[in-house]
């Protein structure tokens, strides 16, 4: 038994604390270990050292600032995660490695009107045939991150009321895949996942206080504080759509009038345009003839842009993020609409907190989530069965 505080607990404590910072950036320099970590450079060097002499991690050489420097990562094969994205349309897997190396990954439409017990043999089918495709050896796999449509009850796991996807309501989605695969498996809403995924692989790196807008069937927000998605106690953070904008404005599915969500939101926009474009159209029509140049879809999605800003504004002002990161089909539109947001910001927000702030398109576009449920199985393995070696022991089964 190891005394707290004795040196041998210190070390174990300072070899957790490396491969924690390694395993959730993906690869870091040892100068940036030492930043994270807090620790001197000569011990991020002996850790590194026993750790790469171990299999733990692997050491590449890289620069950084034109200097040379040792790049550290995971082993690519001490371990398997998966993440599966159930979104209003689509089922998306992943596969990927420790080292942060998506290694499949497929997409197939799945039917909103679908049970919830089809949704999750349709996940399971395509995990598995994912998992033999690449070949890696399945007791590898550490865990699974999983992403629904809608608000994740914290204490229960139990997925809340969601208009989307009615028949889900109820269900612990988490609970049930991890039956059927047989491994730990971590859920979250898709606005969590995409600030998780832009965070880790896209937009967001290198940051540690961020906003992942996303704009759908609704609005809602991925919260980042401190490098940690920020949930509540009750997992209703980021529900930035309801900000009331206009105390008279149109009734929301909330039950309030004049929420965000009810001047941006695809059902309360799209008809905004019917009496001049018809009926048919889709948020990703609108964006493609924004950018092609129609007057009326560019001012449309102006006018969303300055009310998704005035949200961020009050978003800004509360919680001071570095960045804000706009995911969904809306991202498409570019300066079309971030030009607006950072307008409205610049209005609406204090100056201090505004200056601070860049408005960023996604970089994942429609993988933010899936590759958010692999950063969230990422995240919350632990490292002590790393280290311990007990998922490490098999060879790389995989190329
Ligand atoms: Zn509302």
């Amino acid at each position: 038994m190891e005394t707290p505080g004795s040196q041998s607990s210190l070390h174990r404590a300072n070899l957790e604390r490396v491969v924690r910072a390694v395993r959730l950036a993906g690869s870091l320099t040892q100068a940036e270990i030492a930043r994270t970590t807090g620790l001197s450079a000569a011990t991020v060097s002996n850790i590194v050292r026993e750790l790469k002499d171990g299999g733990t991690v692997e050491v590449t050489p890289t620069s950084a600032g034109g200097r040379r420097a040792r790049s550290v990562s995971l082993s690519g094969d001490a371990g398997i995660v998966i993440g599966v994205d159930f979104g209003h349309t689509h089922l998306r897997v992943a596969i990927g490695n420790l080292a942060h190396q998506v290694l499949a990954e497929e997409a197939e439409p799945l039917d909103v009107d679908a049970s919830a017990a089809q949704g999750f043999d349709r996940a399971e089918e395509l995990v598995e045939r994912l998992v033999a495709a690449t070949g890696v050896d399945r007791t590898k796999v550490a865990g699974v991150g999983l992403g629904v449509p809608g608000p994740i009850d914290v204490e229960s796991g139990t997925l809340g009321s969601t208009s989307i996807l009615p028949g889900w309501t109820g269900t612990k989605p988490a609970e049930e895949m991890s039956r059927r695969l047989g491994v730990p498996v971590h859920v979250d809403n898709d606005a969590n996942l995409g600030a998780l995924g832009e965070l880790v692989w896209g937009s967001g790196r290198g940051v540690k206080d961020l906003a992942y807008i996303k704009v759908a069937s609704g609005v809602g927000a991925g919260l980042v504080i401190d490098g940690k998605i920020y949930r509540g106690p009750g997992g209703t953070a980021g529900e930035i759509g309801h900000i009331t904008l206009d105390e008279s404005g149109p009734v929301c599915r909330c039950g309030n009038r004049g929420c965000l969500e009810t001047f941006t939101a695809a059902r309360y926009v799209l008809p905004l345009l019917e009496s001049s474009h018809g009926t048919g159209l889709t948020m990703e029509s609108v964006v493609r003839l924004a950018r092609d140049g129609d007057p009326g879809c560019r001012r449309v999605i102006a006018d969303v842009g300055r009310h998704i800003g005035s949200g961020v504004a009050n978003l800004c002002n509360l919680l001071n993020p570095s960045r804000v990161v706009l995911g969904g089909d809306l991202a498409e539109a570019g300066e079309l609409v971030l030009g607006p947001i950072r307008e409205s910001v610049g209005r609406y927000a204090i100056p201090s907190a505004a200056r601070q702030l860049s408005v960023l398109p996604g970089a994942l576009g429609g993988r933010a989530e899936v590759l958010g449920a692999l950063a969230l199985a990422l995240s919350e393995m632990g490292d002590s069965t790393l280290l311990d070696g007990s998922l490490a022991v098999a060879a790389p089964a995989f190329t």
